[in-house]
């Protein structure tokens, strides 16, 4: 039978709490059991204390209560999410002629701190703003506009998150290991994308990454992005639609790193990881969810975030590609789905 799309709207609704906790729980229990095969990130020593069996979640549907579950209240540093939180800024303040002018909107399939693909292509701007290179040409863009004092003034309020700091532990170990980043800005000022002083907009970055949020914080920035950038109480506006969308592209086609295609076929919600654990995710028109579980996979994602998501997608229907017919048994699939799981942690 074909679904009408009556039918499909009553697929696509989230259920009710009391239903939904459950099904997270289980999926928590069911995720706990990836924790040992990853570990956390020891490039920026001071990630390396990180209790790895950590894991909490939370979920902000658009309507409805918020559920939190396991260390959900847990200070993180943002890492990578904040390239979210750079991107929304500088295409609200600088527009997207001048964005897309240094940084292109492809994925690169390459490690998030790679740099060979930058002196290889004809075209100078970074694949995506989402990976080291790109969010690094974004401050660039950034450093005249804004200070990093409003970047922090904007994070707590988009997050609804006062607590929000600078984890300066967490700064100062990066500052001091960041030879790749440091590469990777000097060789975009030598094209002629960075244009500010290099030093100044890697501790710009290095500042934004050592933000210190939790699950929480990430449901309530990915609820107003799933609501267009609107805040669904409030009906505050915190960016344009148009930059909610092209972020929520992005997040599902650059958010993963070189992971970022099988995380689409198999959680298909767009979502963007950061090396301190952190996952903001959105499902659109729907919920908000964070997600915090320090151990990584071979990308640098939350390998038990990856499967938290991947399991709270298919039960609760929020893969953007929901087929029912998915988990049903057959040779082939089984063969995909085990491809798929070698090549990547979740
Ligand atoms: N601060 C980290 C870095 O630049 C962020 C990387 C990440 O979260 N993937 O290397």
């Amino acid at each position: 039978m074909p679904n009408t799309p009556n039918t499909i709207e009553k697929q696509y609704h989230l259920i009710e709490t009391e239903k939904s906790k459950e099904i997270i729980q289980k999926a928590m229990d069911l995720a706990r059991e990836e924790i040992p095969k990853g570990a956390v990130a020891t490039y920026i020593p001071e990630l390396s204390k990180i209790d790895p069996h950590q894991l909490g979640i939370c979920i902000y549907p658009l309507s409805g209560e918020k559920i939190c579950l396991g260390d959900y209240n847990v200070r993180f540093t943002m890492q990578s999410v904040s390239k979210v939180l750079m991107l929304i800024v500088a295409l609200e303040i600088c527009g997207r002629k001048k964005v897309f002018e240094k940084v292109g909107a492809e994925p690169s399939g390459e490690a998030f701190d790679s740099l060979v693909e930058l002196d290889m292509n004809n075209d100078s701007r970074p694949y995506n703003p989402l990976i080291n290179s790109g969010a690094l040409a974004v401050c660039g863009l950034l450093l005249p506009e804004v200070s990093f004092q409003d970047m922090l003034r904007y994070a707590r309020e988009i997050c609804s998150d006062p607590g929000i700091t600078m984890n300066e532990k967490v700064f100062d170990s990066e500052m001091k290991t960041c030879s790749r980043n440091r590469s990777i800005a000097y060789l975009l000022e030598s094209k002629g994308i960075i244009t500010t002083d290099v030093e100044d907009t890697l501790r710009f970055y290095t500042k934004m990454c050592s933000l210190n949020v939790t699950a929480e914080s990430l449901a309530n920035l990915g609820k107003k992005l799933a609501n267009d950038g609107v805040c669904a109480i409030t009906g505050k506006r915190y960016l344009s639609s148009r930059t909610a969308r092209i972020v929520k592209t992005l997040m599902l086609t650059c958010g993963m790193y070189d992971g970022s295609g099988t995380f689409a076929i198999m959680v298909g919600i767009p979502t963007k990881s950061g090396v301190g654990g952190g996952l903001l995710s959105v499902s659109d028109k729907r919920a908000g969810i964070g997600v915090f579980g320090p151990a990584l996979d071979a990308q640098g994602n939350s390998i038990a975030g990856c499967k938290l998501l991947r399991e709270i997608s298919n039960e609760l229907r929020l893969n953007l590609f929901y087929d029912p017919e998915w988990n049903k048994d057959d040779d082939d699939h089984t063969v995909v789905n085990e491809m798929i799981d070698a090549s990547v942690g979740i």
